[in-house]
């Protein structure tokens, strides 16, 4: 047996932002068995897809399993982050877990790509990805290359562009 190392790549956002439904359109049929970790609550879904490996988790509940998920930095080639934009008001939340992510010692210095989908773009009140991106201060993130994609994971719409561009990446 031949001893294959897919490139990892985490997808993560707080609840409730689409994480679960652009998983679905990423999951093939027969990778729908997933692993949840059975740590105190903590979900990690794992799929792979174009011998990508994805992990799949949530940054919610107040940091409680931060330990847990940072875990997963180390190993990791590329990140999805989603965000729900017609979420105005947990932004500031969600810029947190944002800058906590690339101030991260497994993070910071690495020149990982990372994808931000703009999710629910469909919404009303949905801010665009330009307003997204000025309010996140993706502009001041220099030493990785990023990219941030409008989606709409109940349709598709988006999803597809890009996470072909992360892949590129990391290719
Ligand atoms: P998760 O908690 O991040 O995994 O989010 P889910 O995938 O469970 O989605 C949360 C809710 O938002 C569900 O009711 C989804 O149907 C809905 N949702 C997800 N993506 C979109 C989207 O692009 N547009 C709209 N209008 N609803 C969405």
């Amino acid at each position: 047996t031949s001893l294959q190392v897919h490139p990892a790549v985490i997808l993560t956002s707080l609840n409730n932002s689409g994480k679960s439904t652009i998983i679905n359109h990423f999951k093939h049929e027969e990778d729908k068995v997933s692993e949840i970790v059975p740590t105190v609550g903590f979900n990690v879904e794992r799929f792979q897809n174009e011998n990508i490996s994805f992990t799949a988790f949530d940054m919610s509940g107040h940091g409680r399993y931060r330990d847990l998920w940072e875990h997963y930095y180390k190993d990791c080639h590329g990140i999805i982050f989603v965000i729900d934009s017609s979420d105005r008001l947990r932004l500031v939340v969600v810029k947190d877990e944002l800058d906590l992510l690339l101030q991260h010692p497994d993070i910071c210095n690495r020149k990982i790509p990372i994808l931000f989908f703009a999710n629910k773009i469909d919404c009303k009140e949905s801010l665009s990805s330009v307003k997204i991106a000025a309010g996140l201060g993706l502009d001041k993130i220099m030493d990785k290359p990023w990219n941030i994609s409008s989606s709409n994971a109940l349709t598709g719409y988006g999803l597809l562009e890009g996470v072909e561009w992360l892949t590129q990446q990391i290719r």
